[in-house]
């Protein structure tokens, strides 16, 4: 089994594999990348991997790894209280006290942050000490979406590994397979949205996920050969709000991304992403996504909604 049930990530596991078999395997990990991005899945392989008592770690069928996955391990232990909006300093205090009670069965004991990014700069540095000279069995697992959040002191100690978002295609298959019945639409609109994340495209999914309204226009208009078309998209979003604005021009983006793909010869994702192919020239397509690029800039830096619909405007014609 090793580490193949977590999708994509290639390089990622196969350096896993190798430190894991070579016995160079860190004490101290960081697993980053945003929500939905296999970090929970990963971390359980790892904690799995650390305890198994077969040749192929983790194999998934010893004693081990099923508790492990089971989520029933005794020596796999995680540290949070869902109930509060941060981790308090007092649990990071008694994971380090208990760090020093030898593990029930494992050959590790294992000790789980799953939102690292909530341990306030005390807890951080309570965990320093217990990070920097554990016992032999120690090892610490800390998931984070805001990896910049964690002390530099913690950071430099642990081997980070970053999700990596997952192809199109690997997304649209592990969609069919796991929503058989769902149409086919929905499951492109989810691919899209999801930034190339299965825990996220799995929620939009669930949710019925559909395209921005804004899209369902922009993708015919900047198709057209009419001007006002694009107007007609554009001037309506002036008077959005900046946190509404920027996932729709995102979204924009990845179509257009996608038309790109299409035009190098890869099957469409959505099929506004083969009207696009079919409609506009690579070139045209590149300055289109390079326009977003920069009216996505101008979002970030606080220039007006208006300036930059009306920019866009004239610069997607
Ligand atoms: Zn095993």
């Amino acid at each position: 089994m090793k580490f193949d049930s977590l999708l994509g990530n290639i390089g990622l596991k196969e350096r896993l594999t190798a430190s894991l078999s070579g016995g160079r395997a860190s004490h101290c990990y960081l697993i980053s990348g945003p929500v939905g991005s296999g970090k929970h899945s990963l971390a359980k392989l790892l904690a799995a991997a650390f305890q198994c008592t077969e040749q192929d770690k983790p194999c998934g069928r010893c004693n081990q790894c099923r508790k492990v996955f089971d989520g029933i391990h005794p020596d796999v232990i995680t540290v949070d209280d869902e109930e509060k909006k941060t981790v308090s300093v007092k649990l990071i205090r008694e994971a380090c006290a208990d760090l020093y009670i030898r593990p029930n069965e494992g050959k590790k004991k294992i000790y789980l942050f799953p939102r690292a990014q909530d341990i306030r700069t005390e807890g951080q540095n309570a965990l320093l000490k217990c990070i920097e000279e554990p016992p032999d069995y120690g090892v610490f697992l800390f998931l984070t979406d805001h990896a910049e959040q964690l002390l530099t002191t913690v950071r430099s100690r642990c081997v980070e590994l970053r999700m990596s978002p997952l192809s199109d295609g690997i997304l649209t298959g592990e969609l069919r397979r796991r929503f058989p019945d769902a149409d086919s639409a929905s499951l492109s609109a989810a691919v899209l949205r999801s930034d190339g994340y299965l825990g996220q495209a799995i929620t939009l999914v669930e949710n019925g996920a559909a395209l921005f309204p804004q899209t369902e226009e922009f993708i015919p208009a900047l198709c057209s050969t009419e001007p006002a078309r694009l107007l007609s998209v554009l001037t309506p979003m002036e008077k959005m709000k900046r946190e509404q604005f920027r996932p729709i021009l995102l979204q924009w983006q990845t179509l257009i991304a996608g038309a790109l793909r299409v035009r190098s010869g890869l099957p469409p994702v959505h099929p506004l992403c083969k009207q696009l192919a079919d409609s506009r020239s690579t070139a045209a397509l590149l300055k289109a996504s390079q326009v977003l690029k920069e009216a996505l800039g101008l979002v970030d830096a606080n220039v007006g909604l208006a300036h930059i619909c009306g920019a866009l405007s004239i610069l997607l014609r």
